[in-house]
């Protein structure tokens, strides 16, 4: 990492808080929009509010707040082998949508993996 980068976080570090037992961290949702983890170019999660923004909203965020440290969040689908498929779809032996030993509706094809990387 570039020394003035690391300067920039030294700067800062006064600012991150540790979400405490009864905080709560708002980074499922951009708080402007509907963008997840999901969406291209992930969220940033401001280390002092925990509240997230997309791309699209993070200057806004540091317009208002004056926030540099942020922590970037981003997730994509990855398949699943045939070993986890086969493990998570069962045959049905039951004539039944969506309970135990019936069709399950929400065999998953894919899991979800997060990347985490602080950025500011
Ligand atoms: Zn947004």
């Amino acid at each position: 990492m570039d020394e003035s980068v690391l300067e920039l976080v030294r700067q800062h570090m006064r600012e991150v808080k540790t979400p405490g037992h009864y905080d709560k961290v708002y980074k499922d949702e951009c708080m402007f929009c509907f963008a997840s983890p999901q969406t291209p170019g992930g969220l940033y999660i401001n280390l002092t509010t925990h509240q997230a923004f997309d791309e699209e909203h993070v200057e806004l965020d540091q317009e208002r707040t004056g926030a540099v440290l942020y922590l970037h969040q981003q997730a994509r689908r990855v398949p699943l082998s045939e070993e986890e498929q086969a493990a998570t779809a069962a045959k049905p032996d039951r004539m039944a949508i969506g309970v135990e030993g019936g069709f399950n509706v929400d065999a998953k094809k894919y899991k979800i993996e997060t990347d985490w990387v602080s950025l500011c």
